[in-house]
């Protein structure tokens, strides 16, 4: 059942969580304290910061909360989530990335970072493993050989380019092409996460395997993992349209593979015509080609 806080409270509780917002602090937890009257009552642990206009230095303690409180919805806000529109809110996780120097991949000869490119409303969402060498040259994800594939992929589904959001799991090259490290990986997606959930597309689609098991935090083979749909929800943040409840996420081969492989494109076709049924996508007929 859900519980109004005490006004008082609520006004203290905002003025510290708005404290550490301004910090740069936005992520906090919260765990339970007790079960007092059939309620579970949750806590959050907070330090010896001061609440922001008071005069008095707090204690460490844990501060109580009716368990169903979603005051932290309300307030620990990443700072895109302070704006309607999306196209703007990426700009601001571009700009939160700035020119980053958070794994070693910033080290080993990329020209640019990649962010991502497309549709800020977009139904749907392609995620790639990392940039390539051509990729690297434009600062946009699947513009190679292998974009000109996932682009006839696309248009294919009765789409365009230009209607989807295109990103990867790693902004920056790996040098040589390798296959971007576990940790790499885990320094990056956060900021792909952010980027899904202003997004919020009705489907992603994983792009290969390194895609599918970081998003999907599970190792598994191709086979295993191709065929059906996951309910995926971006990891560690929230979107902030409360009725966007997370998508559907199906895997596919990456394009790059299907040029070494032309004969897996019949199945890549069937995962796409998977995606097609969930979106309600028809494919193009031979005269509006
Ligand atoms: S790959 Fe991602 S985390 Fe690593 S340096 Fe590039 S932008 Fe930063």
């Amino acid at each position: 059942m859900s519980r109004t806080l005490d006004p008082e409270f609520r006004r203290a509780l905002t003025a510290r969580i708005r404290y550490y917002n301004e910090m740069g602090i936005y992520d906090f937890y919260r765990r339970p304290l007790s079960v007092r009257g059939g309620e579970i009552a949750a806590a959050i642990a907070v330090d010896d910061a001061p609440i922001a206009g008071s005069t008095t230095q707090s204690e460490s303690r844990p501060v109580a909360i009716p368990g169903d409180e979603n005051i932290f919805d309300l307030i620990a806000l990443k700072p895109e989530q302070r704006v309607s529109d999306p196209a703007q809110a990426l700009k601001i996780i571009r700009e939160d990335l700035g020119d980053c120097t958070r794994c070693v991949l910033h080290k080993q000869g990329r020209k640019q970072i990649v962010f991502g490119v497309g549709n800020a409303k977009a139904d749907l969402m392609f995620v790639g493993e990392g940039p390539g060498a051509d990729e690297d040259a434009q600062g946009e994800p699947f513009v190679g050989r292998a974009g000109q594939l996932l682009n006839n992929m696309i248009k294919a589904m009765g789409i365009t380019r230009e209607q989807v959001y295109i990103a990867n799991i790693v902004k920056c090259r790996p040098p040589g092409n390798r296959t971007p490290e576990r940790e790499e990986c885990a320094t990056c997606s956060p900021f792909l996460m952010r980027q899904i959930a202003v997004v919020k597309p009705k489907v992603i689609v994983a792009l290969g395997a390194v895609a599918a098991k970081t998003l999907l935090a599970m190792n598994a083979s191709m086979a295993q993992l191709r065929g059906r749909f996951y309910d995926f929800r971006p990891a560690g943040v929230r979107s902030s349209d409360l009725n966007w409840d997370g998508c559907k996420l199906a895997v596919t081969y990456h394009p790059a593979f299907l040029l070494r492989d032309p004969r897996q494109k019949g199945e890549a076709w069937k995962d796409l015509q998977m995606v097609m049924g969930e979106l309600g996508l028809k494919a193009p007929t031979k005269s509006s080609d």
